[in-house]
């Protein structure tokens, strides 16, 4: 999965720019405004989102049969992780009002 370019304006300088992310841990894509250096955080790109959410949503089902038959599963240090990054995503891409 390449990563495309971002046409966008720091938050900080109002530098415009056109880089290409690299990526940080969870698969967010990250920038450095090459004008002021400050680090940037744009969502994941649509890759890592629909893995995500497949995998939560196989989790979920996963812990709803445990719990029919009357165990109580627990998601583990990497669902809790992939849940934290959907919610982190979702909340960046309001910030940022991206599609
Ligand atoms: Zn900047």
């Amino acid at each position: 999965m390449a990563l495309h370019p971002i046409h966008g304006t720091c938050p900080y300088c109002q530098h415009p720019f056109n880089e290409t992310p690299s990526r940080s841990f969870l698969g967010f894509q990250k920038i450095s405004c090459p004008a002021c250096n400050e680090n940037l955080t744009y969502p994941l790109s649509s890759g890592f989102r629909t893995t995500y959410r497949v995998l939560v949503i196989v989790m979920i089902l996963i812990l709803l049969v445990n719990l029919l038959q009357g165990r109580i599963g627990f998601p583990g240090i990497i669902g809790i992780a992939m849940c934290y990054a959907l919610f982190h995503d979702w909340k960046l891409r309001k910030e940022l009002n991206f599609d």
